[in-house]
């Protein structure tokens, strides 16, 4: 934290309270309102970043806070013995929502590694002794927790823990080749993919790749899982970021991070009446998922996004605001890339990290998913203006970086 957290004894107490997984935090923060949060110093920071894609509605939003006092006052918790109408009225919503075909269920955990790992019990159960293969892609990113680490590529992540699950090959993202001769045995339970792999850099995969991915995994009766954890819940000006290439509906896809707006909790989505028969009764569970505080708040975003238009200001604001950077015409701008409010600044050199810094410094927080990647993923009800004033700010930013990167080398 640097000098900050020194005055309030906070950057102290954290090193020496938390075990170090996601090193030094940069600030320490303590409040939060629409699109802006506070550090313990009183700075104001635009928050281009909500949270990782988790903040949906900003921060202190009303439909939000007056969703969870109400069911917090009325019944936060039953156990999964019980049911509640907040998790029927959810599941209906999202099964709605992704256009699923009758037959379809919902299955609700805690965060997007939870989702996934439901999704990897379905992928084993789909493939049994006959398909012992699931297929991923490079670069992925699908969680933590083991058998989601067996499906995320990168190696630091991974080599501490291993062995994990097997069965899990990598393949090269946007390569239908290599896509059909892995199918071709007819032994491959399943293929997990990203619509757009946020944490490689914001990378969206192609249209054509994503239909070829549907009509071969059909093909060769392989399950089609789509990870929407990060590309989900409006993100992309669409409920699902799938939803924007014709003819691809997944046999699974797992949400989380925008789907509570800062309350956690994950849901798969089993499409059709075969494969949400894989899970019986008892084959899987949790305590939390599916609590009625969970279902209540994100019934609460998920009705805030659909009233207020936000889909429609996703993709107006999302477009303008990478044609905007596009327009700057800096040479140290390679390219946008993404949909609607997930996107990723390519940059010439590998100086993401540093340019992060310096933005956090001047009241900006985007973050460096690679080295050549800024990612900006905001609450969904930032204006037009409040983007407009980062990309004005970004030539500025690039230069103190590029400065402070010379200097020091
Ligand atoms: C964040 C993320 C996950 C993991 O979600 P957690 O809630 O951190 O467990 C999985 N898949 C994708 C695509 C993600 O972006």
């Amino acid at each position: 934290m640097s000098e900050h957290g020194t005055q309030t004894g906070y950057g102290t107490r954290y090193a020496q309270s938390m075990i170090p997984v996601f090193g030094t935090p940069q600030r320490v923060l303590v409040r939060g309102k629409g699109v802006h949060v506070w550090d313990e110093r009183g700075t104001r920071y635009l928050d281009l970043l909500g949270g990782i894609a988790v903040n949906t509605l900003g921060h202190g939003h009303p439909s939000i806070t007056s969703a969870l006092s109400k069911q917090a006052e009325n019944l936060a918790h039953v156990s999964n013995f019980f049911a509640t109408p907040p998790q029927i009225e959810l599941a209906e919503t999202l099964l709605r929502l992704a256009q699923a075909p009758e037959g379809s269920g919902v299955f609700f955990a805690n965060s997007g590694t939870e989702a996934n790992e439901a999704a990897f019990k379905i992928a084993r159960r789909h493939g049994g002794p006959r398909r012992p293969r699931i297929l991923a892609l490079a670069d992925s990113f699908h969680g933590r927790t083991m058998g989601a680490l067996a499906l995320t590529s990168k190696v630091a992540y991974r080599a501490p823990f291993e062995p994990l699950p097997g069965g899990v090959e990598f393949l090269p993202a946007n390569d239908e080749d290599a896509l059909a001769a892995a199918l071709a045995p007819g032994d491959v339970a399943a293929v997990f993919a990203e619509p757009i792999q946020g944490e490689a850099g914001v990378r969206p995969l192609q249209p054509a790749y994503l239909q070829a991915l549907r009509r071969l995994t059909r093909e060769h009766g392989t399950l089609l899982i789509l990870d929407e954890v990060q590309s989900g819940i409006a993100r992309t000006g669409h409920w699902f970021a799938h939803q924007a290439t014709q003819g691809v509906t997944p046999d699974v896809m797992t949400l989380a991070k925008g789907l509570g707006g800062g309350f956690p909790i994950g849901a798969l989505i089993a499409f059709g009446p075969e494969t949400r028969g894989l899970l019986t009764a008892g084959q899987h569970g949790t305590t939390f998922g599916g609590n009625p505080l969970a279902a209540a708040v994100a019934l609460a975003v998920l009705g805030t996004i659909a009233e207020d238009a936000l889909l429609e200001h996703v993709r107006t604001v999302g477009d303008a605001f990478a044609q905007a950077v596009t327009a700057l015409g800096d040479d140290r701008i390679t390219e946008v890339r993404g949909a609607g409010l997930l996107r990723g600044i390519g940059l010439s050199e590998p100086i993401a990290a540093q340019l992060a810094a310096v933005a956090l410094e001047a009241g900006f927080i985007v973050n460096a998913p690679n080295p050549t990647t800024l990612r900006i993923a905001p609450p969904l009800i930032i204006t037009a203006e409040e983007l407009a004033s980062f990309t004005a700010a970004l030539p500025g930013l690039l230069d103190t970086t590029t400065a402070s990167v010379t200097e020091g080398a």
